[in-house]
């Protein structure tokens, strides 16, 4: 019997499913608005600035700056201790929207503020694919 929790896995939505597929399929797509052309992520139902349901997903190349992060060096939840240190970014991509993502590929140490990243898709043995940042 393993002693390991689970980690916690995303579970689409109809409104999401497209966000997912795309990942999976290697490539990030990102909400934008018919009416006011303002970019939307999460993936959501009503624009965040206009209330618009007229969004649209459009492929983004994904590459981005770290806008802030913080090191976790003891586990946020029983599921993540094998991910200590674990480098809790929030990036933002050229099209304005910033999301939290984690950092890999990097030591800790040599993170900062305005460093360029480029998307790194960590796929799953459940069909999800999470989408994750190293630097460019
Ligand atoms: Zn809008």
């Amino acid at each position: 019997m393993s002693d390991t929790v689970p980690k916690p896995r995303p579970r689409p939505t109809p409104t999401s499913q497209p966000y997912w597929d795309a990942l999976r399929d290697e490539r990030i797509v990102v909400q934008r608005c018919r009416a006011c052309d303002h970019w939307v992520h999460y993936p959501r139902s009503r624009c965040s600035k206009c209330l618009s349901d007229q969004l649209v997903f459009q492929v983004v190349d994904g590459a981005a700056t770290v806008y802030t992060f913080t090191v976790a060096r003891q586990a946020t939840a029983p599921p993540f201790v094998d991910e200590v240190p674990q480098i809790i970014t929030i990036v933002e991509l050229a099209e304005g929207v910033r999301f939290t993502t984690n950092l890999v590929d990097v030591a800790p140490e040599d993170v900062r503020v305005g460093m360029r990243v480029q998307p790194v898709f960590d796929h799953g043995d459940d069909g999800m694919t999470l989408l994750r940042y190293r630097p460019a």
